[in-house]
């Protein structure tokens, strides 16, 4: 039985108990079809750190990479399957005894074995025919096999295969011993319909086989056609976290735990409370930035400004939230702007101790639209700076920058130095970074910490004019334990715009009007 936050979850979704299997199992692609996204390289470090969370979050297999196409994925496969983590290290391979060679180098458990089987293919690509093909299936799955790895078989481009050859394709590989077969949809042409059809008769034809999904996602059908594979009896799936992949990606882990848990009630082994903190690591790591309004992991997936929907949510979350932001590991964000209603803007102000008058509020909601129309973001600081105008405080800060030093260069670590005053103490701090922005604000957030432990959730930085004398914009979100703050630094100098913007968040997040006792007219 699901715990009761979920139940109610699911009470709006359609629920297909007994179409799709008991359980989904998930083989996750990232660092092999994911890494293959244009323009993402990982180094064999980077690629353990993936793959190390990846097993936290509890993936049933991770794919590692494809050890025959460089120095450094050898290297890269062979770290992760040594780490000795729980799930289950897979290599890629095609139909090439060096191949397979090359995973048992790298002490890889299993091998993702890749065959094309569309005549399109084997023309332009293989140069082969379908006897040769099957030849080949025979002899590599039996080679991987006596050699005690288990063998995935794939058939590349089989959704533009004939069907027909596509069975004696697995049937071969399953005679000699095959342990799960995958049907991959490597230019993404099927639909929910086509894919419920295909699987289907992939599963009467394969009755006790392990079969898996393998979309990708060209019409952005990739999850959708997923699903509608388990639903055929399809038991097992290739996804990458924030649909990374070739081209427009692949089916995206995210959304299918998500969707399989909370809407279909498919047992997963994915801890989704992970699925946030996971997204944005690979985010990070690859340089691939999430979308904004990408499902689950998207900033904007749990962020919500329009007044009507504030109002609501602070009533009852579930009028607007399909998903509680707790069971993907995100936190609900409140943001002011010219969709604000006042209901949303009191409660931001309520986690800094504010507490306007009707009149007062009234006004700061008045002047929030107006920066508003003028298109411009209003941050957590300037929501702070327009209430405590408005509402005549003083504009006192715990924290304001005395001096500040950064030395970068060609060879040189970049170092910064700086002192602050932190609640009416001087105090100093150096430290290094990448980069002069990385050591000013490495440096910064070593002075804060001896009083609060501050996160840097998020960093934008952009021009707002051309030219290198450009006026530079940063936009921080900042984390204290379950608060954040967004706030912005505007100037020629993007370490001075980096350095008040993360200040400004800071002093956010260390106000508390509260405990201040600063005297707020009683309310009206
Ligand atoms: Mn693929």
């Amino acid at each position: 039985m699901l715990p009761r936050q979920l139940r109610a979850n699911v009470k709006w979704g359609i629920v297909l108990l007994n179409a799709f299997p008991k359980k989904i199992r998930i083989f996750d692609t990232t660092l092999r079809d994911g890494e293959q996204t244009p323009g993402v390289s990982l180094t064999p470090e980077n690629k353990l750190r993936i793959a190390k969370s990846l097993d936290e979050l509890g993936v049933d297999v991770i794919e590692a990479g494809f050890p025959a196409v460089s120095k450094g994925e050898m290297e890269a496969t062979k770290l992760i399957a040594k780490e000795g983590l729980r799930a289950e290290i897979c290599s890629f391979v095609r139909g090439v005894e060096k191949d397979i060679d090359m995973a048992l180098k790298c002490d890889a458990q299993s091998v993702h074995l890749v065959i094309p089987t569309s005549d399109l293919h084997l023309e332009y690509k293989l140069k082969k025919t379908r006897e040769d093909i099957l030849k080949l299936v025979e002899e590599s799955v039996q080679y991987a096999k006596d050699h005690g790895l288990i063998v995935e078989l794939s058939a590349e481009d089989a959704t533009r295969s004939e069907f027909n050859f596509i069975k004696e394709f697995f049937a071969k590989g399953l005679s000699v011993g095959a342990d799960r077969i995958c049907p991959c949809d490597t230019v993404g042409i099927l639909t929910p319909e086509k894919s419920y059809k295909f699987f289907s008769d992939m599963r009467k034809a394969f009755k006790d086989t392990i079969i898996s999904a393998h979309c990708h996602d060209d019409f952005g059908m990739g999850v959708a056609n997923s699903i509608a594979a388990f639903r055929a009896g399809a038991n097992q799936v290739h996804a990458t976290i924030n649909g990374l992949g070739e081209r427009a990606g692949n089916a995206a882990l995210e959304e299918i735990a998500a969707a399989l848990r909370l809407i279909y009630s498919v047992e997963v082994s994915i801890k989704t409370e992970l699925l946030y903190r996971t997204s944005q690591l690979v985010a990070r790591i690859t340089g691939s930035p999430v979308q904004p309004n990408k499902a689950i992991v998207g900033e904007n997936a749990f962020t919500h400004e329009a007044g009507i929907h504030t109002h609501a949510i602070l009533a009852h979350p579930s009028t607007y939230e399909p998903i509680s932001p707790e069971i993907v590991g995100v936190t609900r964000r409140l943001v002011a702007g010219k969709h604000s209603g006042s209901h949303g803007i009191n409660a931001s102000l309520e986690k800094i101790g504010l507490r306007p008058t009707d009149k007062q509020l009234k006004e700061i909601s008045m002047r929030v639209k107006i920066v508003g129309d003028k298109g411009k973001k209003v941050t957590d600081a300037d929501l702070m700076a327009v209430a405590e105008a408005v509402m005549g405080l003083p504009q006192t800060r715990p924290i304001s920058l005395e001096e500040l030093t950064v030395v970068t260069g060609d060879r040189v670590t970049s170092t910064a130095s700086v002192r602050l005053k932190l609640n009416n103490k001087v105090v100093s701090e150096a430290a290094t970074g990448l980069g002069p922005v990385d050591a000013a604000i490495n440096a910064v957030r070593k002075a804060v910490l001896v009083v609060e432990p501050i996160l840097l959730e998020n960093y934008h930085v952009k021009a707002i004019t051309g030219g290198t004398d450009a006026m530079v914009e940063v936009i921080v979100r900042l984390r204290k334990g379950d608060r954040t703050a967004t706030a912005m630094g505007v100037r020629e100098d993007i370490v001075m715009a980096s350095v008040e913007a993360v200040l400004s968040g800071m002093n956010v997040l260390m106000t508390d009007y509260n405990k201040r006792g600063d005297k707020q007219t009683e309310k009206s």
